[in-house]
């Protein structure tokens, strides 16, 4: 069998549930299980009508309200067959009741428990898998919709609840009999408590139900579809020669992700990669490419791709009390944990330490408890780079490629060979976009 998940743009309108529809029934042999987020932008939505209710901005939360009943209610419209139509249209209406009374709720009450907020949220999925299902059902596609709260367990640490991994794995697989010829429409993102009460595994959590979902059935493989081809070299705003990368490890994608905005959150696809599940990016504007394998080991070695980020801050203490001395950097990092701060790139000599912040608040505190150790400098607008792979030093020939390309940019820290998988520069903000360029073409373009 196969976990098949679309993300929210995916299933934006009628046309594109068509478009996923169509791969969906090129797939009905494989046993499909289809893991759906909310439609668009809609939980974005509910977020903001329960925080308007909460601050008992009554036409607010009933104009979002509207909007997204009407949206549904049009997308529902496009179903043809009167009665499949009329069946999913009064289930969305029921819904939409229950939606309203939440948020009437919230707004009497000016309150929003987070577990309140999870019971509105839920409703993003539920909607969007009732008209997934119906129009599979009227295109002739022998669909089963199931509710995924019935399925996954969860705590009751509400907007993003651990998930029960015992008692999951049993209802899935007690409830979930994946079917050739068949499809399973169920929801991301929501679950419920050993009380029976409705939770969320947090915002984005959708790739992560289809991963437990995937682990649990042993899937052949799970197929996360969106808007983009996969997982780029480069972020192609900022280096518009960026490609595709065909196959990547586990352990480069969670590099990247460290990064930020990078498709897929690794630990949202560790259940899966975890039983060797190999897990694909895809997208479904674009569906005969086949995007990024993401898998638990690396068949391949070298640069694989590249991510920034800036500004960052780069602090260095110097001082000769280092010398010889033991528990000093101890003691320093102990300030940085004082002042909650988390550092990304650590680089010493013996006589001084270099750290980045990224996108640090007030230094000032940090900065004075710092001195007495000795001279603290302080250097802002600098940009990380960092450059992922696997066993990427162990060729020095990489190593000196990358200093050849960068022979005209002035590198500020470096950090080589703590993880195998990962090489970080430092460089000025303003030299960022010429370094990153230069280094994406000398590694990356043949
Ligand atoms: N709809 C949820 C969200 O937007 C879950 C997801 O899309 O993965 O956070
Ligand atoms: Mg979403």
């Amino acid at each position: 069998m196969v976990v098949l998940k679309f993300g929210g743009s995916s299933v934006a309108t009628i046309e594109m549930i068509d478009a996923i529809l169509d791969i969906v029934q090129q797939r009905l042999d494989e046993a499909p299980v289809l893991v759906s987020s909310a439609m668009g932008k809609t939980t974005d939505r509910l977020v903001e009508a329960t925080e308007s209710a909460a601050h008992g901005d009554r036409d607010g939360y009933q104009r979002v309200y509207s909007e997204l009943r009407a949206a549904h209610e049009d997308t529902v419209g496009r179903i043809a067959d009167t009665a499949i139509r009329e069946r999913a249209a009064g289930r969305l209406a029921d819904q939409f009741d229950e939606v309203q009374a939440l948020l009437t709720g919230v707004y009497l009450i000016q309150e929003c428990s987070p577990r309140t907020r999870d019971a509105v949220l839920s409703f993003g999925e539920r909607l969007a898998t009732e008209i997934v299902h119906a129009r599979a059902c009227e295109r002739g596609i022998d669909s089963l919709l199931l509710d995924s709260r019935d399925l996954i367990r969860t705590d009751d640490e509400f907007n993003a609840a651990n998930v029960e991994f015992t008692e999951t794995k049993k209802r899935i697989q007690a409830h979930v009999t994946p079917t050739a010829g068949r499809v399973i429409v169920l929801q991301g993102f929501i679950a419920r408590t050993a009380d029976g009460v409705t939770s969320t595994l947090g915002r984005g959590g959708s790739d992560y139900s289809a991963s437990i979902i995937a682990a649990a059935l042993d899937a052949q493989k799970m197929e996360i579809w969106t808007d983009v081809d996969g997982i780029m070299t480069m972020d192609p705003r900022i280096v518009p020669e960026a490609r595709t990368v065909d196959s990547m490890s586990y352990d480069e994608a969670a590099e990247l992700a460290f990064f930020g905005a990078r498709v897929v959150h690794p630990s949202t696809i560790q259940p899966a990669v975890d039983r060797r599940i190999p897990v694909y990016v895809r997208n479904t504007r674009d569906p005969d490419r086949a995007g990024t394998r993401i898998s638990g080991t690396a068949d391949e070695e070298g640069p694989r791709a590249l991510a920034s980020k800036s500004p960052t801050t780069v602090i260095t203490i110097h001082s000769s009390r280092m010398l010889n001395a033991y528990g000093f950097l101890a003691r320093i990092f102990a300030i940085f944990e004082r002042h909650r701060l988390s550092v990304d790139v650590v680089a010493t000599s013996e006589v001084s330490v270099s750290v980045t912040l990224d996108d640090p608040p007030d230094l000032s505190g940090l900065v004075s408890d710092l001195a007495q150790f000795g001279r603290v400098e302080r250097e802002d607008d600098q940009a990380l780079i960092c450059i992922v792979g696997n066993r990427l030093w162990r060729r020095s020939e990489t190593v000196a490629r990358v200093f050849d390309a960068l022979r005209d940019i002035p590198i500020r820290l470096i950090s080589l060979g703590s993880s195998d998988v990962n090489l970080t520069l430092i460089v000025p903000s303003d030299s960022l976009q010429r370094a990153v360029r230069t280094l994406h073409n000398t590694l990356f373009v043949p």
